[in-house]
């Protein structure tokens, strides 16, 4: 796999090189120079083989031999050990459920795939990785239980205090080993703020091996690919072939997977992108013109994001052609008024009791519907378990959880954090002296 960054089409990268940079030095996203199309006849015969099989076959034809097949093959085995099971509500109206994996949100697909892949290129006896992460909350226990017991690695997670749900807390805090959280007296922007400078201090850099578990890492795009393909395999054996897919968008890493996938050759009718008021790109598509603006904090919090990271990915996979983008693109934009009726809404139609991001897309696909009817399935995606989000679910819906195995022994554990004040120095002391 050869990729070049979207700020300069000249450049080339070796895979490994992009999976430690996460970013290039020009600041612009690491993309492939070739899109590889899968066989038309893997496609057409896809519900024949089970989610590993056709990750291990989309794995392969896009970073090719810079992983041989046999460790790829391993390190899927070992990243996707859980499903992403398409349940149906009605004849047309499908859930695909991303959070079965450790971490109970779509975000395991991506962590669990990059960790491995960096702990396969950390060779023996080279330094230890040090990853360092700041998160609002889904990231952060993605990335804790992804690297948890990878040889060669280290996680340190930034975390707002307070600003985390009790699930969210005692994934990022209850693992020991290599995991190590940092509980920051101040908002998810300062502990960005934080990794941010760490990365940009020479001394740290000079003594530590460091790297981001950035959501823009190419690792961590790939995989999500994987699930996309998996739900199609899924509808076909069920007789259906013609998909809509609706996707809750923050930084827009899980559509962009999407659209690679359909490049790729994966037939999907069209892609919808539900937002929260966060709405840059739906803006977008209706001028034309892209204006970031600063985040709102609203109930779908992982999706809070005013300048989607992704979206230049997007923008490259059309060519910078808005029309033809539109042509495969819809999106719409909800408050949080909204997102409430959307949880109460599926509540009371399926009785599926769906997390604030997940209402969303439900929405979205709703709305979608409405304004383009058809015979097709419409998909939206579950991004996160409904109980790592208790304070944005109405109380009566939220006793309606049916809780993960898992949930009730990680409030047994015992909290390890230690707290850090929004000062970079304490910061960089702390990261020097627990070596
Ligand atoms: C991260 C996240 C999203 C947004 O995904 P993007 O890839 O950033 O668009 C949506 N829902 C949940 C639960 C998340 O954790």
């Amino acid at each position: 796999m050869i990729l070049y960054s979207t700020n300069n089409k000249d450049l080339r990268v070796s895979f490994q090189e992009a999976v430690f940079n996460s970013l290039p030095e020009d600041k612009g996203l690491y993309m492939p120079v070739h899109i590889p199309t899968l066989d038309p006849l893997f496609i057409q015969n896809i519900q024949q083989y089970n989610l590993q099989e056709i990750a291990l076959t989309v794995a392969h034809a896009l970073i090719g031999d810079d992983i041989p097949q046999e460790d790829l093959k391993k390190i899927i085995d070992e990243a996707i050990n859980f499903d992403a099971p398409v349940k149906l509500l009605d004849p047309q109206t499908a859930v695909l459920e991303l959070f079965h994996g450790p971490s109970y949100a779509f975000k395991d697909f991506g962590a669990r795939f990059m960790s491995r892949v960096m702990g396969y290129f950390s060779k023996q006896g080279e330094q230890l990785l040090d990853v360092l992460v700041a998160t609002s909350g889904d990231t952060g226990g993605a990335v804790a239980l992804g690297f948890l017991g990878v040889a060669g690695t280290r996680v340190t997670i930034l975390y707002p205090k307070g600003k985390v749900s009790k699930v969210q807390e005692e994934q990022l805090t209850t693992n020991g080993q290599n995991i190590r959280a940092l509980e920051v007296d101040g908002t998810f922007d300062d502990c960005q703020a934080l990794v941010k400078e760490a990365f940009g201090d020479a001394e740290l850099n000079g003594k530590l091996r460091l790297t981001s578990a950035n959501s823009i890492n190419i690792a961590r795009l790939i995989p999500q690919t994987f699930y996309y393909f998996w739900a199609y395999a899924q509808l076909k054996t069920q007789g259906i072939d013609q998909v809509v897919f609706t996707v809750p968008s923050g930084n827009f890493g899980n559509i962009g997977a999407g659209l690679l996938a359909y490049k790729m050759g994966l037939p999907v009718k069209h892609f919808v992108a539900g937002t929260n008021v966060n709405d840059t790109v739906p803006r977008f598509l209706t001028s034309g013109t892209y204006s970031p603006k600063s985040s709102v904090q609203t109930l779908s919090n992982a999706m809070d994001v005013g300048n989607p990271s992704n979206w230049v990915r997007i923008q490259d996979l059309f060519h910078h052609n808005l029309d033809a983008l539109k042509a495969m693109v819809t999106s719409y934009t909800y408050t949080d008024r909204a997102t409430q009726e959307g949880m109460d809404e599926l509540y009371e139609k399926y009785k599926y009791v769906a997390c604030p991001h997940t209402a969303i897309a439900y929405l979205a696909a709703e709305a979608y519907r409405k304004d383009n009817p058809g015979a097709y399935a419409s998909v939206f995606l579950s991004t996160a378990h409904a109980c790592k989000f208790p304070d944005a679910i109405d109380a009566d819906i939220f006793e309606k959880v049916d809780w993960p195995a898992g949930a009730e022994k990680l409030a047994e554990k015992e909290k390890q954090a230690a707290a850090l004040s929004t000062d970079f120095a304490a910061f960089k002391a702390y990261l020097l002296t627990n070596l």
